[in-house]
């Protein structure tokens, strides 16, 4: 079986279930492959099955014409304008080249010192105690109330954090999504 490829902006992608090993034929290079994506694509053309090698050569998003991300922070009609721009290679690289996730309200992607974070993954309330004075901030700016998310979120819950981590200084950040 040929190895899938590495996502640097979402490295846990096939753990978490965002690309699951199953065989299909994949609707836009038309091979056989032993993965499929399972987030979302925004584009206008219906997609039933997608491999992870034409997400990473950037071919879905040129033949589509689609993103794998519905937002990025601060470039979205967003009053809390939270963080700095994102350079535009790094969009491009998350956009066009890199799985989303599941969400209810869009995938929104977020940056820190000038460049798209990476996506660590799905969390509650548990899995942000430790990075807890890093992205209390933006717990607090997310409007969904900082108690209710350092007490009562969960991963697999009807309201879900997702952490990212910025790719220069470390720092954790925090976007939430309910249903
Ligand atoms: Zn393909
Ligand atoms: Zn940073």
């Amino acid at each position: 079986m040929e190895t899938p490829p590495f996502f640097f902006y979402s490295p846990n992608a096939y753990a978490l279930g965002i690309i699951e090993q199953r065989p299909i034929t994949c609707q836009c290079c038309g091979k056989a492959r032993d993965f499929h994506y399972r987030g979302n694509f925004y584009c206008t053309t219906a997609i039933d099955a997608l491999c992870p090698w034409c997400i990473a050569d950037g071919s879905a998003a040129e033949k589509y014409e689609g993103s794998f991300v519905s937002d990025f922070e601060g470039l979205n009609p967003d009053p809390r304008e939270l963080g700095l721009p994102m350079s535009e290679a790094s969009m491009a690289q998350v956009s066009g080249h890199t799985p989303g996730y599941a969400s209810w309200q869009g995938d929104v992607w977020l940056g820190h010192c000038g460049d798209a974070c990476i996506f660590l993954g799905y969390v509650g309330s548990k899995e942000l105690a430790p990075v807890w004075s890093e992205v209390r901030a933006d717990a607090v700016a997310s409007g969904w109330g900082e108690e209710n998310i350092q007490h009562h979120l969960h991963k697999d819950g009807d309201m879900t954090g997702y952490l990212f981590q910025c790719q220069h200084c470390g720092k954790h950040r925090l976007h939430v999504d309910a249903n």
